[in-house]
């Protein structure tokens, strides 16, 4: 469950030992910068969630594809939604997840307040100007055809008709990576 860090105090987090729960989450939230990061390595589609946003396809049924023996094997290369987690920015908030297993009264105190967080080693560079690049997110993506590919998890997911648009170019090259989470025709 994501909170607002602004409704939260003295929480701490112990750091993920062997736990590798968020490497089994379905999906994660994309912006466009993040496009390039992840299309090599996974499928970026269009979900209908509380709304149309371009997510990309994170764990199949068992878990992330690149999950071997408890260990990233594209750490380095992982993509940001992995490297910000608990966090999420969304628009002028920072979001905690509770439900990770770090999170608790044990290990180091969280941020918990956004001049404390900007300080931090969980603080990315893909933070800064957050609400422009989500605002400029989705203008792109009213840009765009949606193609209806299927439903999965009762989200309906889309990809786009092909144009030479960068963004665009990044999200047909992903789906290569498609046959990893369902059978498509
Ligand atoms: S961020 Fe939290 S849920 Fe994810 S692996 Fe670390 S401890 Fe587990
Ligand atoms: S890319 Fe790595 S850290 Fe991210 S979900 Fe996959 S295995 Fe986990």
């Amino acid at each position: 469950m994501f909170v607002d860090i602004r409704h939260l105090e003295l929480l701490k987090f112990k750091g993920c030992k062997e736990c590798t729960e968020c490497c089994k989450k379905p999906l994660a939230p994309l912006i466009l910068e993040d496009f390039k990061k992840v299309y090599n390595y996974f499928p970026i589609l269009i979900a209908k969630l509380d709304y149309l946003r371009p997510v990309m396809l994170l764990s199949n049924e068992i878990s992330c594809p690149y999950l071997n023996n408890g260990k990233c094997t594209i750490y380095e290369n992982r993509p940001p939604a992995c490297k910000i987690y608990p966090y999420s920015p969304w628009y002028d908030k920072i979001l905690l997840d509770l439900s990770c297993s770090g999170v608790g009264c044990e290990g180091e105190y969280l941020p918990l307040n956004k001049k404390e967080f900007y300080n931090s080693s969980f603080y990315e560079e893909r933070f800064e100007k957050i609400n422009k690049k989500i605002e400029a997110t989705h203008k792109w993506l009213s840009t765009q055809k949606l193609i209806f590919l299927t439903s999965y998890k009762n989200i309906e997911f889309f990809t786009l008709e092909k144009n030479n648009d960068k963004y665009n170019l990044y999200h047909i090259n992903s789906l290569k990576h498609l046959h990893n989470y369902f059978k498509t025709d």
